[in-house]
């Protein structure tokens, strides 16, 4: 069977986690700031912040730009689930911008077509690895007085203009996930990038229950009498913390981040798998009529870091059910997906929002043609092979 999506593991990457096993530390140890750092340097941010998972890290992005009830956090109608589901976890209000149908990402015109009073953050999200937020976008947004939270869970490794995605200058904050489909993993995980100094204090303390530990703490605030007058007299105080702020345990664990340093040694030849492999289906695919490629020529100064090869596909000119074809793909042991059902469709909006929410009609076109076909670096030219001619004879026959 090839799936869709699978992660890449070597002998390193076990040897990594077995060392963690070994040692002193499973979770809060060393292996965690050393992933960090390495993130943080590779993407040329000043902070990484890394969480337990993808959805977290959007989270304690929400928590940590203080958003909450009577704000607006807008997103991509082309999305997973957790890029909206965010601004609901803080009692805000998702809504959603239609997607470019080129890019399949939000556009600053769809963020202005749909823009509302009390956005407060834009989440645009780097569909299939596309990195779209441009210093325009962003500019437009921090007009509006709101937030640029990328959700580049598709977009490690990539960049524009000089630099790389989870490093933009203009962006606030930039999420990761770390899944197995994503192109690089630690099991589960996430992180939070951003160069601003105060919002990766804030993060790290939603990381962990809303916690600050040390000298200090106390002083402002009524709490512990005996300890708060003792920190005024300059006591030494070791076991001090204090919870100004309700969070979370979204901590990540050392096995997961020692995993994560090494699979980051090898994203780049990851990268330069999928692009390969990218190349050779556009070139097949170019010219069968009733398909459409994603965008083949991007603009210049910017690299795609291809999570997803979605094909567009006309299924009422091919005259055969998108289910037929992905059922018939699934006998020849070539595994499909669909990314993804727009999520301003998902009965949880539909109910709550209704008649507030714009029609996305890009997305929904989108929507209705679009088939995830196999991509990830272990693939072999065979296996590629295999499926550039399974796709071809399922559109023609
Ligand atoms: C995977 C993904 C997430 C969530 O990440 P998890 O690690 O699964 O929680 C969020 N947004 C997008 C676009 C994703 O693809």
């Amino acid at each position: 069977m090839i799936p869709y999506g699978r992660q890449s593991i070597d002998q390193d990457d076990i040897d990594a986690v077995i060392d963690v096993l070994k040692s002193d530390f499973l979770t809060c140890g060393p292996k965690v700031e050393e992933f960090e750092e390495s993130l943080a340097g590779y993407c040329g941010a000043k902070h990484a912040v890394a969480v337990s998972n993808g959805t977290a890290a959007l989270h304690v992005a929400m928590l940590a730009a203080g958003l909450g009830e009577g704000d607006r956090v807008v997103t991509s109608a082309i999305t997973f689930l957790a890029s909206a589901n965010c601004a609901e976890f803080v009692g805000a209000t998702a809504d959603f911008a239609d997607i470019d149908p080129v890019t399949r990402c939000v556009s600053t015109e769809t963020l202005k077509s749909s823009w509302k009073d009390g956005v407060a953050a834009a989440v645009p999200v780097d569909f299939a690895g596309y990195p779209c937020v441009t210093k325009e976008m962003a500019d437009f947004v921090h007009g509006k007085n709101a937030l640029v939270i990328e959700d580049a869970s598709h977009a490690i490794g990539g960049g524009r203009d000089g630099h790389k995605v989870g490093g933009l200058p203009w962006v606030d904050m930039t999420t990761f996930s770390f899944h197995p489909v994503k192109t690089m993993t630690t099991g589960e995980g996430g992180a939070i990038l951003t160069n601003d100094e105060t919002l990766a204090v804030r993060c790290r303390r939603f990381r962990s229950h809303g916690m600050i530990r040390g000298q200090g703490v106390w002083e402002s605030s009524a709490g512990v009498e005996s300890d708060t007058s003792a920190v005024q007299a300059g006591e030494d105080i070791p076991w001090l913390y204090a919870m100004s702020e309700l969070g979370y345990n979204y901590r990540i664990t050392d096995m997961q981040c020692a995993l994560g340093l090494s699979q980051l040694g090898r994203l780049d030849r990851f990268v330069t798998r999928r692009q390969e492999i990218v190349a050779r289906y556009n070139a097949s695919f170019a010219n069968v009529e009733g398909l459409t490629t994603p965008l083949r020529a991007p603009e210049a100064g910017i690299r795609v870091a291809w999570h997803l090869y979605v094909l567009q596909i006309d299924f009422a000119r091919i005259q055969k059910k998108r289910a037929e074809f992905m059922s018939s793909l699934r006998e020849q042991g070539i595994g499909t997906q669909v990314h993804y059902i727009p999520v301003n469709r998902q009965p949880y909006y539909r109910d709550k929002y209704g008649s507030e929410l714009k029609p996305c009609p890009a997305a929904d076109a989108y929507y209705a043609s679009c088939l995830t076909i196999p991509l990830y670096p272990a693939m072999t030219d065979e296996d590629v092979g295999r499926v550039i001619h399974a796709v071809k004879e399922e559109v023609r026959s």
